[in-house]
């Protein structure tokens, strides 16, 4: 059972290390984002609400993320544990999921940031060519990471649950290091 927690700006290689350790410990990977970018697609009511934010690379409102993440959690596939990727994403989404996890007495079993100095990101976001990867919206995303989202780390370091990986290294031996540390 494996119950883990990735952060890190965007262009850090999150959604891939998520994916290749979702494979290995056969546990679902739940990326928020992914979640979003299909809502915008089927242009569901979430996808209708939520699609502005992200092409403006804004976080969307948390009262269209929390339910969405607590239903996630509900799945029977995350009885054996889970990856999350992109939540949370700010203090009060981290405030609000330790108090679901408590009430589900459930803890993470590691908490991962992964480290990239900007200007490695904002090439690596550039090559992607998403639809919210335009520079303007990247140079939006990384403010409101360095305001939003870094908080979040000091959250889970003032707990003493926060592992560092350093994410500017080739796949595979992020790969390792962040097995290493999930298996230790
Ligand atoms: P990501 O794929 O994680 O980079 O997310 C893409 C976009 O989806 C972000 O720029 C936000 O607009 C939105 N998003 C994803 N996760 C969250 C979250 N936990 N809270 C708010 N907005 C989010």
């Amino acid at each position: 059972m494996k119950r883990l927690i990735f952060l890190g700006p965007p262009g850090a290689g999150k959604g891939t290390q998520a994916k290749i350790l979702s494979d290995t410990y056969q546990i679902p990977h739940i990326s928020t984002g992914d979640i979003l970018r299909a809502a915008v697609k089927q242009q569901t009511p979430l996808g209708q609400k939520a699609q502005d934010y992200m092409d403006r690379g804004e976080l969307v409102p948390d009262n269209l993320i929390l339910d969405l993440i607590k239903e996630r959690l509900a799945q029977p596939d995350a009885n054996q544990g889970w990856i999350l990727d992109g939540f949370p994403r700010n203090v009060s989404q981290a405030a609000f999921l330790e108090t679901l996890l408590t009430e589900l007495d459930l803890a993470p079993d590691n908490v991962l940031n992964l480290e990239v100095p900007d200007d490695v990101l904002v090439e690596r976001l550039l090559a992607r060519k998403r639809k919210d990867d335009n520079e303007d919206t990247i140079r939006r995303r990384l403010e409101i990471y360095h305001k939003d989202t870094v908080p979040v780390i000091s959250f889970y370091d003032n707990r003493d649950m926060l592992k560092v990986v350093k994410g500017h290294a080739p796949m595979e031996s992020v790969t390792a290091s962040l097995k290493k540390i999930i298996e230790q």
